[in-house]
């Protein structure tokens, strides 16, 4: 059975962040607002949140944080946090799994926080998504 390496505390400058780009996530659609940072091997962190679109094809916040690190230069995901409202640990979609497989390594975390209980959900990534795709493996 799939389940996290531990639970966690989640670091108040972390959660302060998070917080602070979800609530400027675009959802009048769905109104569920979620947001996501990253952190790479050196200590840079890229944040991204959702970003709805009437035709439904939005961006999910780990698919926009991605795009950041990208956009920075970076290309290795040490570890994500993501944050939802209204709802404890939300775990990446499908498609994100794999977004984030895209730059993972073995030792990647997902850390899905419960901001009611001001702790994460700590996970690998391989965890989550277990044989991931890579069109050229290593
Ligand atoms: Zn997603």
């Amino acid at each position: 059975m799939t389940q996290p390496i531990e639970t966690v505390q989640v670091d108040a400058g972390i959660l302060q962040a998070l917080l602070e780009v979800r609530a400027r996530a675009y959802a009048p659609y769905s109104g569920f607002h979620v947001a996501a940072l990253i952190e790479c091997p050196d200590g840079s962190r890229f944040a991204g949140c959702n970003v709805e679109t009437s035709h439904y094809k939005s961006i999910c916040a780990e698919a926009s944080a991605i795009s950041a690190m990208v956009a920075a230069g970076q290309r290795q995901i040490r570890r994500v946090w993501i944050v939802a409202d209204g709802q404890a640990c939300c775990p990446p979609c499908g498609d994100c799994r794999q977004r984030l497989f895209e730059f993972a390594d073995d030792a990647t975390e997902v850390l899905l926080i419960d901001q009611s209980a001001g702790s994460a959900q700590r996970w690998s990534l391989t965890e989550l998504l277990p044989a991931g795709f890579r069109l050229r493996p290593s």
